[in-house]
């Protein structure tokens, strides 16, 4: 199966294909690029085990090889690099600057300010590293529009621009009128908002496929068509594959949307579908808009809108909706689900009327870690001390993982600094209802949030029942148990065998 594909399903020949995957593929095969790495097989050690191809395992790995180039690094993916949400993202590079006023409550002022300076930083280095390593990421850094698609949705910003405000970083999030949105986008029905100033769009395929690259040139072993099936905290851990076993002074578990895996950490989010569909390129017709030239445009919509113009010249655009996967797992139809890409379509004929001609050549989904405070934690799991995980980006990843790649990598190194000491390195903040009622409950939640959303973008007014169903997105319990605190004890130390049932990128664990 190409990677640019969903798992396999039927009839899905007119979608699934990820056009990020699709063009990153197409240009290692130019240049002769091997596209896969061989999987474990046999008995090996190293200093660290990364779990995961992602844009996180993958940070990583990188960071761990620039500041000990000596140090033994194992990466192991299930599929291919690239394959989870890195490869099938909306290129969204943005950091936190935009929800400053809830960082500052969830992890107080000092790490609310810190973490958020770091995130903005992140945006840089991935435009650093791109020209460092002559990685071709499609890195532009010309801001993000994040804007009201209706009156309902009108002040989502403002605590955030006030905060920006009162802690002097007023110049990263600007307030945007309903007439510059128009002009900058041409788009209909828009209205004023925010402007994240050091936001960046990236093409998330040849980025995650560059860092690939990039971690083998620094030397990290990786190993493809690997799928973990246990971790061992004892000392060294052990990573189990099918065919091999990696003992390593430190593991890390960098498995996005399949951190459920860890059974301790499936209360700690829910797994939700994403969708997006790409246009033909469309040229000169996009010229008289500057955001053409690669400025992000988004609202505030409980299910999120988030659009880009690649660098060829198409219209990126995907909403946050689609299924919620059962005990946190993706589930094939977050890959690709026809209803729902019906659904985004439409959406885009709506904000874009004069391109109602425009054809969709792809469609794809991707599967969500969204966190009870839509925020990540990094974590330490196990009595040894030396498993740690990164999860939770809430589909706001690509900027983030560097912060939380950063994180991990300090821990697995032994290095404690700022970053480990932080409130992002505490583990889960808060905690869902136990199964069923983590999926049904969200499920039922999900229905609310889309049928208010859509009956505010037709104009109309929501039920009191959806609006107040709506806010239930936010529901989580306090989180009190180990996993929080940091204590090491009586933990499961098992990672879960759950490969049999999770959907995933291939065919080996996707079934
Ligand atoms: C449709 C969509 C749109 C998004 N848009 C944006 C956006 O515009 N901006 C933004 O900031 N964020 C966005 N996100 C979120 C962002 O893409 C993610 O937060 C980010 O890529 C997370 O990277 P990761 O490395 O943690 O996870 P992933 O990229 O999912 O990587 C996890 C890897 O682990 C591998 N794996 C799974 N199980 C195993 C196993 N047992 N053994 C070995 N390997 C395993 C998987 O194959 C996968 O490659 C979006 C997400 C989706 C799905």
């Amino acid at each position: 199966m190409p990677l640019g594909s969903a798992p396999d399903m039927p009839g899905r020949s007119a979608g699934g294909v990820v056009l990020w995957l699709e063009q990153a593929m197409a240009a290692e095969a130019e240049a002769g690029v091997p596209s896969v790495a061989p999987p474990l097989a046999g008995r090996v050690g190293a200093a660290v085990c990364v779990v995961g191809g992602g844009f996180t395992g993958l940070w990583t790995a990188i960071e761990i090889k620039e500041r000990h180039p000596d140090a033994d690094v194992v990466l192991l993916e299930a599929a291919s690099c690239g394959f989870g949400a890195s490869g099938r993202n909306g290129g969204w590079a943005t950091g936190w600057h935009d929800e400053l006023d809830h960082l500052i409550e969830l992890w107080g002022l000092d790490d609310a300010l810190l973490l958020a300076e770091e995130s903005s930083r992140a945006i840089a280095h991935i435009g650093e590293t791109c020209d460092r390593y002559g990685i071709d990421g499609g890195f532009r850094q010309h801001g993000a529009l994040w804007v009201a698609s209706t009156p309902a949705q009108l002040g989502a910003s403002s605590g955030a621009l006030d905060a920006c405000r009162a802690h002097g970083r007023s110049g990263l999030l600007e307030e945007v009128s309903e007439v510059e949105v128009r002009q900058h986008t041409g788009a209909a029905g828009l209205l004023g908002g925010a402007r994240h100033t050091d936001a960046a769009a990236v093409h998330p395929g040849r980025l995650v496929r560059g860092l690939r690259q990039v971690a083998v040139r620094l030397g990290v072993r990786l190993h493809e068509g690997t799928p973990v099936l246990a971790v061992e905290d004892s000392a060294p851990a052990v990573v189990h594959t099918l065919a091999g076993r990696v003992e390593a002074d430190a593991v890390v578990l960098a498995l996005g949307a399949w951190s459920g895996l860890l059974e301790e950490l499936r209360r700690a989010f829910v797994v939700v579908g994403s969708h997006i569909v790409a246009t033909e390129p469309l040229g000169s017709r996009l010229d008289p808009w500057p955001w053409a030239e690669g400025e992000l445009l988004g609202d505030s919509q409980t299910s999120v809108h988030y659009a880009q113009v690649s660098p060829d010249r198409r219209i990126v655009f995907g909403r946050g909706l689609g299924t919620i996967g059962w005990r946190s797992s993706p589930s094939a139809r977050q890959f690709f689900d026809p209803k729902v890409t019906r659904a985004v379509e439409g959406d885009f004929r709506r904000w874009f009327p004069s391109l109602a001609d425009a054809r969709f050549t792809h469609a794809w989904g991707g599967a969500v870690d969204r966190s009870p405070t839509h925020l990540p934690f990094v974590g330490t799991w196990g009595d040894a001390g030396n498993v740690h995980y990164g999860a939770g980006f809430s589909g706001n990843g690509v900027a983030p993982s560097v912060v939380v790649a950063k994180t991990l990598a300090s821990l697995a190194t032994q290095s404690p600094d700022r970053l480990t000491r932080s409130a992002l390195a505490t583990g889960p903040r808060a905690l869902l209802p136990p199964e069923p009622l983590r999926s049904l409950g969200g499920t039922v939640v999900r229905r609310a949030v889309v049928h208010a959303d859509d009956t505010e973008a037709a104009g109309g007014t929501p039920s009191l029942a959806s609006r107040s169903l709506r806010h239930l997105v936010h529901f989580s319990l306090p989180s009190t148990g180990p996993l929080a605190g940091g204590s090491l004890t009586g933990l499961r130390r098992r990672l879960a065998r759950r490969n049999a049932t999770a959907a995933g990128p291939d065919g080996q664990h996707a079934r």
